[in-house]
């Protein structure tokens, strides 16, 4: 990962936000910044050049970061250390931004307090604003994780779903993804069947899966600090008429949605392809979540495919594309690829088939 380049797009980006110099406490964003994955860091950023801080329990393992940022050690309390040397790790700023999104009140009181003459700025998506759009490093990453599903999803099914509760399938799906090279899960796996796929995100209960029902599994994995996400319905066993119909109306509608995916669609636009071929077949109330959510070093991040996202889609930003028809009370159907955002389209980061598997 080029994070000497990160750093630098940041620190020229300041000026854009009208402030000197930037404090970056949110621990998401100060990984993308280093690469630090511990929890107490903090960066600030400037034109001039820009400081790592952490306390000495990090010390050591911070050393490859000596690289590309000034790495210097500051004491548990970050905030009060920083909010009393603006001099010198910002020598000659008079607006300092923080993160407004992530910063506590308790935080912004104390930095406040301390901080002299220095003006603090809130500043939202400073970083947010680079990560949006992925690296190839980022998405060779990003890659990694998604390739893990496809193994775990065969297991599962070889394995058969009926009869074993949704708890025991998720803890399964845990094993796996440790078996197939991820450092863990990416979210709590959604394993809900019968009336319980009706439910986006229900929580897995130790009740067996019944046969002739649909099971909707949402499952991701970790590598190296990016997720993956990808969601398969099965069914175990024949289902009703009106299952099997809405599973054709999910998948036709979502991979409209990969044919929407594309440089310069809004992220509505693609929303809407979706939504359109679901409500034209009369299940527009039933599909009451998001098309989809960009993915990286968080499971939800931007872009959003979504009615209130009017930003375009740009090269090499990841995203998922998962529409569902939820029945109450009867059961639900998500289907869901990871895909990046390429030259004229899409590539799906996510193989696994989809048309209606059983797994008795
Ligand atoms: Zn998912
Ligand atoms: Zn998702």
């Amino acid at each position: 990962m080029n994070y000497r380049a990160r750093v630098d797009r940041l620190a020229a980006g300041l000026a854009g936000h009208e402030i000197d110099a930037l404090l970056i406490t949110d621990l998401t964003n100060v990984r993308y910044l280093t690469g630090y994955s511990g929890s107490n860091g903090a960066v600030v950023a400037t034109p001039s050049g820009s400081v790592f801080l952490t306390d000495f329990r990090y010390l050591e393992r911070v050393a490859p970061l000596r690289e590309f940022i000034d790495v210097q050690q500051a004491n548990q309390d970050l905030i009060r250390f920083v909010s009393t040397r603006w001099a010198e790790l910002a020598p000659g700023a008079a607006r300092v931004g923080f993160e407004s999104a992530h910063l506590s009140y308790a935080a912004h009181a104390l930095l406040a307090e301390a901080s002299g003459d220095v003006e603090l700025v809130g500043v939202s998506g400073a970083v947010e604003g680079l990560r949006i759009v992925k690296d190839d490093d980022e998405i060779e990453a990003i890659r990694r994780a998604a390739a893990i599903l496809e193994p775990v999803y065969a297991q599962l099914v070889g394995e058969g779903l009926a009869g074993r509760t949704e708890f025991d399938v998720a803890w399964r799906v845990q094993e796996l993804v440790r078996e197939h090279g991820g450092d863990g899960i990416a979210f709590d796996s959604i394993v809900a069947s019968g009336p319980a796929g009706a439910l986006p995100h229900a929580e897995p209960r130790r009740e067996p899966i019944a046969p002739g029902n649909l099971v909707t599994i949402d499952i991701g994995a970790v590598l190296d600090g990016y997720h993956s996400d990808c969601t398969r319905t099965f069914a175990t066993g024949p289902v009703t008429d009106l299952l099997g119909e809405v599973y054709e109306l999910v998948r036709k509608a979502q991979l409209a949605g990969l044919d929407a995916v594309r440089p310069g669609v809004t992220g509505k636009d693609a929303d809407a392809v979706v939504r359109d071929i679901i409500t034209e077949a009369g299940h527009g109330e039933h599909f009451q979540h998001g098309t989809g959510h960009g993915v990286g070093l968080q499971i939800h991040e931007d872009p959003r495919l979504s009615i209130t996202y009017p930003a375009t889609l740009e090269q090499g930003m990841v995203v998922t594309v998962e529409p569902g028809v939820y029945l109450p009370g009867v059961g639900g159907v998500r289907i869901e690829d990871l895909v990046v955002v390429t030259g004229d389209g899409c590539e799906r980061l996510t193989g696994y088939p989809k048309e209606l598997i059983t797994a008795g």
